[in-house]
């Protein structure tokens, strides 16, 4: 049976409420992915300090709005509807992220992290942007391939293990068939309006994360509306997840944490906001801050 997770609510700056639906007390990963927010729509803008990573890629996908990134690499630039950011900490990265300071527009988005597998996950840090992506237009679908391969299309953005992910605009109503990867796990979530899936009525604020095996998904709406959809090949891999960081064992966070703190990190220039400060370390380690 397909499994329904409800996502929790929570802020990132004023008036932008995040539905996270990873991770999750009853699920840590869907293929390498282990965190989802869907923030917004909200007329805010998004105002995130700077803040370091570890052990992961982070991944920003707009429906609206603006936001300019900054990182710890010199990269500075505006991402945009339709455009996607990867960010690959490996080792550590920090960055900021932050609405332009005349921004007066709706935000709505999708930002997610992939565990980087074990081999890979102390790489140097890179940053990529994607402009134009994979698009298909099928059975009433507007379908951009984010990551990986799916549809019979392939992205340029590549995961370090089999992963993909997807943003489905229901231009029209009625049902079809959505054929995915066979043996990938996968969640759904809606960003817009509200859609059935294999008859299992959704709404944001909660995942959808199928039966497996999995050949497709039955997607009906009545009215437009949108999904995002993640998948990957199990990560069968444990990991902790604390902050901002993802690691192995408890002691990498602590280094990270610390290198953090005392300015071990490269800094992040050309943003006004003030820097993330760690919380303490006597939050219980394996549950998400
Ligand atoms: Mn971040």
């Amino acid at each position: 049976m397909h499994q329904i997770l409800t996502a929790r609510e929570t802020e990132i700056g004023p008036a932008l409420t995040v539905r996270r639906a990873l991770p999750n007390k009853n699920l840590k990963t869907i293929g390498p992915w282990c965190f989802l927010d869907h923030f917004g729509p909200a007329r805010a803008p998004v105002r995130v300090g700077p803040h370091p990573h570890i052990g992961l890629q982070t991944v920003t996908w707009l429906m609206d709005g603006e936001i300019v990134h900054r990182d710890s690499l010199g990269t500075e630039l505006s991402i945009n509807p339709g455009q996607l950011n990867l960010m690959t900490a490996g080792q550590g990265i920090a960055h900021s992220e932050e609405s332009p300071a005349s921004f007066d527009g709706i935000t709505h988005g999708v930002q997610l992290w992939i565990a980087l597998p074990d081999a890979q996950r102390f790489c140097e840090p890179a940053f990529e942007h994607y402009p134009e992506l994979p698009r298909l237009e099928k059975d009433g679908m507007d379908i951009t391939l984010l990551m990986g391969t799916e549809i019979g299309e392939n992205s340029p953005a590549q995961t370090r293990s089999p992963a993909s992910a997807l943003d489905i605009v229901l231009r029209d109503t009625g049902a079809r068939t959505l054929a995915l990867t066979p043996g990938f796990e996968y969640g759904l979530i809606v960003t817009e309006g509200e859609v059935s899936l294999d008859g299992v009525l959704l709404r944001p604020g909660s995942l959808l994360v199928p039966a497996s095996p999995l050949a497709g998904f039955r997607i009906e709406n009545t009215a437009p509306a949108r999904l995002f959809i993640v998948g990957g090949a199990p990560l069968n891999e444990k990991i902790i997840l604390w902050w901002n960081f993802v690691a192995r064992r408890h002691e990498e966070i602590e280094d990270a944490r610390q290198r953090w703190e005392n300015g071990g990190f490269p800094p992040v220039t050309g943003s006004a906001l003030q820097r993330l400060t760690a919380p303490p370390l006597d939050y219980h380690l394996g549950s998400a801050g």
